[in-house]
């Protein structure tokens, strides 16, 4: 259980796993369904509740200049 976790909360975040709100169960997301936009519930393997999730998928992408070779 997450040490700030508090069961009366609807919307639990994190970016570690998915967390069950109803009992603060937290997953490893370990394989890569866990990513996929296609996971959309989960049933916790604790409290036996199923739940929604919403992967927040983060891109971003950082360019450098390369070493011009003609001057
Ligand atoms: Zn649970």
């Amino acid at each position: 259980m997450q040490a700030n976790f508090n069961p009366d909360d609807d919307y639990q975040f994190s970016t570690d796993g998915p967390i069950c709100p109803y009992c603060g169960c937290e997953l490893t997301p370990d394989e890569g369904y866990y990513y996929s936009e296609d996971y959309i519930e989960e049933t916790c393997s604790r409290c036996d509740k199923t739940y929604n999730v919403s992967v927040n998928i983060e891109t971003s992408w950082s360019t450098t200049k390369r070493e011009s070779e003609e001057k």
